[in-house]
Parts: C-alpha cells; structure tokens; sequence
C-alpha cells in the first residue's frame, strides 16, 4: 500500500474516456499527439477519489444532534430518543422520489468537484420496501444524470423501522424473503449490507440477511464492530462479504477472519470523529496482517463530510496510516472494497480517465495540509468536470 509507481515528469494519454497510455511526458508525446493538452506542470495527478461507503441517499439534517453529542449524550442514546436514523427515515420518507433526486444531486456534484468520481451508495433512510425501491431509484438516476460512477447498495438493515419495534425477527424475516428477492429482480443493487450491532441486527439476523443477499445475487458488506465487539468481522469472514467496515472494535480473531477470507477492510474515520468517540480502528494491525485496507467518508446525516480530502487527513493523522497508503486506501483499494477495480481506481492503460490534477508539488500535501480544497482540475471520462471547486458542467 506503501509504493505508489510515482512517475516523475509523466503523461497521460486519453483517448474516447480511457486511457491509452501513461508514462514519461518525452515518451509519450512521441507516441500520440493531441490539440487537446492539459498542462500540469509542477502539479500531481492521482487517480480520482472512490468513496467506498456513503449514505448519500437522504432528506433533512440533523445539526442539533451536534450539541447533544456535545454535552456527551452517546449515539445509541440519541437513536433511542427517536433521533439519529429514525429522524432521517421521517425526513427521506416525506420527499417525493423527484425532490430526494434533487437533494441528492447536489450533494453528489459537490463530491466531484471535491475530486470524488466513484462512489459507493446505500439506500437504509426509507425502511419501508417502497421508500427503499425509491431510495435506490435515486441512485439509478444520479449514475445516469451526473458524471460520478456510482455503485448501489441494499441497506434495508439500516435500523429497525418504527413499525417493527421490537419484532426484528419479523423485520427480519420481510427483509430476506420479500424486500431483497425485489431489490434484486429490480437490479437496483450490487450490494447488500447490514449494521451489524449490538441491540440492532445482532449476528444471526445478520447472518440470515447476508445469506439471503447472496442467495439472490447480491455481494455482502456490513457494519461491523463500531460500537461493541459482537463478531461482526469474524462473520464477514464467515459469509466472504467483500468488505467489512468501521471495525473499531474488532478483535485480533476478526482480523485473522478477514485476512484468511480475503475480506477490504473499509475504514471511516471520519465516524468516530464526528461521533466524538476517541477510538478508531487498528489501521496499524490490518496492514500488517495482510489485510487490505480501504477508505470510505460514512458521509450521512451524522457524519456530512463531503470533501474526501479530510478523509485521507484523518487517515494520516486518526489512523496513523501514510499519505502514501492512504491515497492507495482511497483509490485503487477502495475500488477494490467495491468491485470496479477493473474500471476505476488507478491510472493504467484501459481504464476510466478519472483523474486529479492536484494543486501541490508533493502528493504528501493532500494528507498534510487540512481544510481547503487542493485540487485544480478533476476529470471523469477524461472530461474536464470540474476546476477549483467549480463545476464545469
Ligand atoms: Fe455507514
């Protein structure tokens, strides 16, 4: 994760999107010439940002929930009061299909031109079949409307909707055998995910609804192990989930499960911080075990984060990751965590043409440097979409 193949002085040849070459600038132009040039002299060019894991897809705010955590109310604690998710299910459950497209999108654009241009999006704000179909319709759109490439995830097991309360079996139960087979035969998701947690979806209903994903076609990630240590990393091993995600918690069994199952550990370190809690994952230890470590923002209601540089900030500075290893954690891993690494992710010949011309003579300025937005010019498909924060759409 450590070795970036930096090319000094290099080039990069674009052609119909992708890309045709990448090397030194003199060897390129004696391959290919164009009236279309991009000049990044004494600039960095990295691929552009994948975000594997986003709740993009919601309505309202929750700006008072900032002073409850303030005055040291827990996470859970505000869930029970009817706030956290709950608040957001009422707010995304209230806007029409059309006006969720329209909150959704901006926020989708204001990624880009961050330098985000993939991302991984989950519906789990709707909780009823008809608020989660219209959810990931949602996402279908913004794929087709906007520039971002972005992948659909099945979060139904988000929280457990007021109408269920107490009876998460019976939740449960609609959930693999009515709401998944739907959201499959729709092809509205890739994925299918589960907040794994204590009190919430414990490890057997979090078994049961992963292996109904998969009986149905859809990839397994979770939640795992962000507030308690309840396995839930041991069982991403157990079930050959694609990812496992947050793991602040996770024991060094769990971590053993992912390396053996070959399972991305997608970090989010921007959750603990904006949840005040002052743990956050073992970066350290998944490395050195083997496991391969990717970056996501969690951006939601409680955790807006809608510039991916902060998060490569926190990696560096929460996670004691390198810059090094975190630009790999949020490119070419994460496109891994979210199985576009044949499309997006890195510049190699044949790829997606997602890339960053980044303000900075050194990529170590993108982790060092905090709260600005450091890159010039983003380009998705080889098109210039966006140059100093502005969209050029
Ligand atoms: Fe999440």
């Amino acid at each position: 994760m450590d070795n970036l193949g930096i090319i000094e002085d290099g080039a990069v040849a674009i052609s119909n999107g992708r890309i045709v070459a990448v090397g030194q600038t003199k060897i390129v132009n004696e391959c290919f010439s164009s009236r279309n040039r991009i000049d990044a002299l004494n600039k960095v060019v990295t691929p552009g940002f994948v975000d594997a894991h986003t709740h993009l897809i919601f309505a309202g705010s929750r700006e008072s929930e900032l002073e409850m955590r303030i005055k040291g109310v827990e996470y859970l604690d505000i869930l029970k009061r009817g706030g956290g998710i709950l608040r957001t299910v009422r707010d995304t459950r209230s806007a029409s299909k059309q006006q969720l497209l329209e909150i959704c999108k901006v926020r989708a654009l204001t990624l880009l031109a961050n330098g985000t241009t993939t991302i991984e999006a989950k519906s789990g704000y709707g909780l009823t079949l008809e608020d989660e179909l219209k959810s990931l319709e949602v996402v279908r759109e913004l794929n087709q409307t906007t520039p971002l490439t972005l992948t659909p995830t099945f979060l139904g097991a988000h929280a457990v909707p007021p109408e269920f309360a107490d009876r998460t079996s019976e939740y449960v139960e609609r959930l693999c055998e009515d709401w998944i087979p739907k959201v499959a035969r729709e092809k509205l998701a890739i994925f299918c995910d589960v907040f794994c947690e204590k009190g919430v979806f414990e490890i057997d209903d979090s078994r049961r609804i992963l292996e109904a994903g998969k009986r149905n076609g859809l990839l397994p990630r979770i939640h795992a192990d962000e507030f308690y240590p309840l396995g839930g990393a041991e069982l991403a091993g157990e079930v050959g989930a694609v990812s496992a995600d947050h793991l602040l918690n996770t024991s060094s069994k769990g971590i053993e499960g992912l390396q053996r199952a070959g399972v991305i550990a997608t970090l989010l370190p921007a959750a603990p911080f904006t949840l005040m809690i002052d743990k956050y994952p073992d970066a350290r230890s998944l490395i050195s075990s083997g496991v391969p470590v990717a970056l996501g923002s969690d951006l939601s209601p409680s955790c807006w984060i809608e510039n991916f540089q902060l998060v490569l900030a926190l990696a560096c500075y929460k996670l004691r990751m390198t810059p090094a290893e975190a630009l790999t954690a949020s490119t070419i891993n994460a496109a891994h965590s979210i199985r576009l690494a044949q499309q997006v992710g890195s510049i190699e010949e044949g790829k997606s043409a997602d890339l960053l011309i980044l303000d900075m003579s050194d990529y170590r300025f993108l982790s060092y440097r905090l709260g600005t937005n450091q890159v010039h010019t983003v380009l998705k498909k080889g098109v210039p979409v966006a140059t100093d924060g502005k969209l050029a759409l």
